[in-house]
């Protein structure tokens, strides 16, 4: 049998990376592509020198051109933080939209399944709690946050379109909060933000009264639910996450304890657009996908802060701080 090449796009950000591994892992060629607008070269380092992975540095919102085979692709190229989305909200939107329809044609020139990646996003700031597939959403278009919300709906019309029409193999999956080691420290997200506050002697910030919820998924459960839905039959959405909600309050106080910071948490303002709840419905992935999530947030979270201590102060410090108050968020 001959060696499937897949090409991941976004391969040097946080889940790309830990995308390509698997790949790799699992003896495929992989082809990598990321412009680095969020990414880092050091997340993929490690596998320049592997036989079966090459690199395109390339933006997928310009036409993409691959010599040879594909027989998958993963697009998960997207900026993926609040922060990082309200920074270049231009950017976002054209990822989504024109980065998934070149990849789309890519797919369709190809005859590759393609999956994308969608997020809990389209959701917005759900009234139906715990989300499951068939909620359409409660989203604000015009909102900070509509550039990465709306985008990825469109991401997912665009998809079921060509799926559609076209008879294209497509997966969707729609990914909850997921972390652990790669992700940037200055992202703004909440994990390596609270985390950086506590290596750097800061008092933790939450946003908002923290009553907030999140549901946060290990990396490495999160890949595994991605690898089967990719080889599954499966072409609607499907939610990829950890149930196991926790309210932003509670959870500084897991990680005051774990870090062992003598700092305290301060209140700022939330966000606009701040989804008050989160909780994946994984009905659908356990019965389709055999898939649940087997890292507590224990085990997770002491494996993500020791890849935060293991990074140089020159990181830590450097990382410029970055929050809400820098950016337009009206
Ligand atoms: P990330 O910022 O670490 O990675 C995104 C990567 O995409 C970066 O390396 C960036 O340089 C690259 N990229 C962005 N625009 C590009 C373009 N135009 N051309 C080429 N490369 C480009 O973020 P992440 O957390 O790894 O997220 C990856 C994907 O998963 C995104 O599509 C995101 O929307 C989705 N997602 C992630 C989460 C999560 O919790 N991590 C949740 C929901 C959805
Ligand atoms: N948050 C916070 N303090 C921070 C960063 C984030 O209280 O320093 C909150 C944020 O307002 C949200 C939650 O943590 O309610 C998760 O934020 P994140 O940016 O990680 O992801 P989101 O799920 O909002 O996309």
């Amino acid at each position: 049998m001959s060696i499937k090449t897949v090409l991941i796009t976004g391969a040097a950000g946080f889940l790309g990376s830990h995308l390509c591994d698997r790949f790799i892992k699992e003896g495929y060629q992989v082809i990598g592509m990321d412009n680095f607008i969020t990414g880092d070269k050091k997340n993929i380092t490690h596998l320049q020198k592997h036989a079966n992975f090459s690199f395109i540095k390339h933006d997928v919102t310009e036409y993409i051109k691959i010599e040879g085979d594909v027989d998958y692709i993963l697009h998960f190229a997207s900026p993926a933080s609040p922060i990082d989305y309200l920074k270049i909200p231009i950017q976002t939107l054209k990822v989504g939209s024109l980065g998934t329809h070149n990849l789309l044609g890519l797919a369709k020139a190809k005859e590759a399944r393609l999956l994308i990646a969608s997020t809990s996003e389209v959701y917005g700031d759900p009234l139906v709690h715990p989300q499951t597939e068939a909620y359409y959403g409660n989203v604000n278009t015009i909102g900070p946050r509509g550039v990465y919300d709306e985008a990825k709906r469109f991401q997912e019309s665009i998809t079921m379109a060509y799926n559609r029409f076209h008879g294209l193999e497509t997966r969707i999956v729609r990914i909850f909060n997921t972390y652990g080691p790669r992700m940037r420290l200055n992202d703004g997200r909440v994990i390596p933000a609270f985390m950086g506050q506590a290596l750097r002697g800061e008092d933790l910030t939450i946003f908002g009264d923290g009553l907030q919820t999140r549901s946060f998924c290990y990396v490495d459960d999160q890949v595994e639910g991605i690898y089967r839905l990719l080889l599954s039959d499966y072409s609607l959405p499907v939610n990829i996450g950890n149930p196991h909600e926790i309210t932003i309050k509670d959870f500084a106080e897991e990680i005051i304890k774990l870090t062992g910071t003598t700092q305290k948490v301060i209140f700022k303002d939330l966000p606009v657009d701040d989804p008050m709840q989160r909780q994946p419905d994984i009905s659908l992935a356990k019965k389709i996908l055999d898939w649940e999530p087997k890292i507590g947030r224990a085990e997770g979270m002491k494996i993500t802060f020791d890849y935060f201590k293991s990074l140089s102060s020159d990181a830590l410090y450097k990382s410029e701080h970055k929050d809400f108050s820098s950016y337009n968020n009206k």
